[in-house]
């Protein structure tokens, strides 16, 4: 985008059924009904070009085709001041980096909420931190029930607090270690959200029994040959008794569990158990 560039505060979709100029009749009403449904994700972001990214591949890529669900991403860079449209500036009280101003946030984020719903617990507004709650499968489940989401990306050494404060914005960060900004972050717990969306995968069995799903891990998996390098698929998975494969799976999952996530583990053991 060039300098001379006047703010444009129309987002680019990269929901790819608008593109289609050849829709018959019966395609586009098909078209309105799915979009009038998806859900949305928008994205304000210094680097529109990186979206969709890994999420227009597989199974994401195929249900944003399908109308499914909506990328929508804000360019934040026109927002910016002056000729060269800045959008950072050094921080107050000294030290290194720069941090993005709240001004020019201000604008993109009114841009970028045009149409969502003010309430936050239908439409979340979210800044992608590294001081922000963990995301996890909960939350995913949590963003996947909302009509859509807003996710700021910060980069440098981040937002004005001024501006978090103002918006009433979230924290969400994908883990302990810091990145060099929120892209990669959002395309992560898009992936997570997006594949919870109804229809996005074919078989929702594989949701409830995936690791994160029950407060546990997920049991090993095999598949063909059945010898490999001398090493043999356990032999209940190919007895063909479902009962005493869900068994082993469970008692491997259980195991797993413990071994690696003493904190899952522990959590699982305090839960009330369900009466079978
Ligand atoms: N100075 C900040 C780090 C800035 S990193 C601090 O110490 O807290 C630059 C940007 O990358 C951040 O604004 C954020 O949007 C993104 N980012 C970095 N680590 C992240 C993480 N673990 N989760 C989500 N976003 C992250």
């Amino acid at each position: 985008m060039s300098d001379s560039t006047p703010p444009n505060p129309a987002a680019k979709s990269h929901g790819r059924l608008s593109m289609r100029p050849t829709l018959k009749p019966r395609d586009l009403m098909e078209e309105a009904r799915l979009v009038r449904g998806a859900w949305v994700a928008r994205i304000i972001t210094l680097f529109p070009d990186a979206f969709p990214g890994v999420l227009g591949q597989s199974l994401t890529g195929k249900a944003l085709d399908f109308g499914l669900w909506r990328l929508e991403t804000t360019d934040l860079r026109p927002f910016g001041e002056g000729k060269h449209r800045n959008v950072d500036d050094t921080p107050a009280g000294g030290g290194a980096g720069m941090v993005l101003r709240a001004d020019v946030v201000d604008r993109a984020i009114q841009s970028a909420m045009v149409g969502a719903p003010m309430d936050r617990a239908r439409w979340p507004l979210v800044y992608l931190s590294p001081r922000g709650q963990r995301f996890d499968q909960a939350m995913a489940h949590r963003f996947s029930r909302c009509e859509g989401l807003t996710l700021l990306c910060g980069r440098f050494e981040g937002v004005d607090q001024r501006l978090l404060d103002h918006h009433q914005i979230e924290e969400v960060s994908l883990g302990d270690f810091v990145l060099t900004g929120g892209e990669i972050a959002a395309q992560a717990m898009l992936d997570a959200t997006v594949r919870l969306l109804p229809g996005v995968l074919g078989n929702a069995e594989s949701i409830e029994e995936e690791s994160h799903s029950n407060g546990l891990l997920e049991h090993p998996q095999y598949t063909k040959p059945p010898v490999w390098e001398g090493r043999e698929i356990p032999a209940v998975l190919l007895s063909g008794n479902h009962a005493e494969i869900a068994k082993w799976r469970r008692a491997q999952s259980e195991e797993i569990t413990a071994a690696r996530r003493p904190d899952l583990w522990a959590a699982h053991q305090a839960k009330p158990k369900p009466k079978r």
